[in-house]
């Protein structure tokens, strides 16, 4: 399957008063055409840096290196004009709380028009069309009501299957889901999981999916990458991820699934997450490592393919810069 998108050695600061935090370490990572790729790790490590660092929507204290192939065209070089055209259109996003996405001012008829009209520079009626034509996409029966109604009036399933009907009404190659269901409840997880899957087979589009959530993974991601501490540190199809898991971070991170038969590996991880302003040496989990080496404390592990499509970050499995 083609590369839609590659992030290669993407490093993010933030300049901070209490000094440089090395938010990305060298990110590296590929989303397929037409795949659901996940991120997982927890808060804090990296994840949504990521995904804003690939709409170049950063902090103006941000310091940013690396590359971010996007359409065989580096995003980090282009211009911010440039990046309107992208953002929103062949890129688009859906985040966790679909009230801090929506005006609460106006109606979801405004809101839908206005955005379709400007970036598909359609007329209002049409672009109307096009906004019944996506809420019914996203399996919303109601569109008159839906389109009549202030985001307030609508429940937060309706909300995120509206701001996933925006997201799509611009046809894009690239969405970027940032914990998309996480404020849900489970029932309505799943439907818009669902949802997403199913929008993704018939527009065939590519979905990045943010989640600490490993159930999500699980259920609808061809592939998975685990963050830890601003890197990557493995990489593979989620079945594989899941069966076969490498990495001493991710077997910890991954062992918490309630799954009966992992229960007996539950093993709580030792001390926390570092701080990123004063990062550990070498390997960033090393000082909550069990098997770290030597090599650990000095050198920065890199990501390596291990097996067929998977790849990891550590010095067990190689891993070392030649
Ligand atoms: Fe542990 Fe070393 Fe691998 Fe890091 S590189 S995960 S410290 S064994
Ligand atoms: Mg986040």
């Amino acid at each position: 399957m083609k590369e839609l998108l590659t992030i290669n050695d993407l490093y993010v600061n933030f300049r901070t008063m209490w000094g440089t935090a090395k938010v990305l370490n060298g990110v590296s990572l590929k989303i397929r055409k037409e795949e659901i790729f996940g991120l997982i790790g927890e808060t804090g490590c990296g994840k949504s840096v990521t995904a804003m660092s690939i709409l170049r929507l950063q902090p103006s204290n941000a310091e940013v290196y690396g590359e971010i192939i996007f359409k065989g065209e580096n995003i980090l070089e282009k211009s911010e004009e440039e990046m309107r055209k992208i953002r929103g259109k062949d890129i688009s996003v859906v985040f966790q709380d679909p009230m801090t996405s929506l005006n609460p001012l106006f109606k979801i008829k405004d809101q839908m028009v206005d955005v379709i009209t400007t970036h598909e520079g359609l007329s209002k009626e049409e672009s109307l069309r096009h906004a019944k034509k996506y809420l019914k996409s996203v399996g919303l029966a109601d569109v008159e009501r839906i389109l009549n109604s202030y985001p307030h009036e609508l429940s937060g399933g309706m909300r995120q299957r509206v701001l996933i009907a925006m997201a799509l009404s611009s046809n894009p190659s690239l969405l970027i889901a940032d914990e998309p269901t996480t404020a849900l409840d489970v029932t309505i997880q799943k439907q818009i999981l669902g949802l997403i899957l199913e929008l993704k087979e018939s527009y065939g589009f590519s979905v990045l999916l943010i989640t600490h959530d490993l159930g999500v993974v699980a259920e609808i991601c061809d592939r998975a990458g685990v963050m830890y501490a601003g890197n990557v540190v493995e990489v593979a199809n989620t079945e594989e991820l899941f069966e076969n898991t490498i990495h001493p971070y991710s077997k910890a991170l991954l062992s918490v699934v309630p799954d009966p038969r992992r229960r007996k590996h539950l093993k709580p991880l030792k001390g926390s997450v570092p701080s990123l302003i004063n990062p550990p040496d070498g390997c960033r989990f090393h000082p909550r490592c069990d098997c770290m080496k030597d090599a650990c404390t000095k050198q920065k592990p890199e990501l390596i393919e291990y097996s067929k499509d998977h790849f990891v970050a550590c010095h067990l499995y190689g891993g070392a810069k030649q």
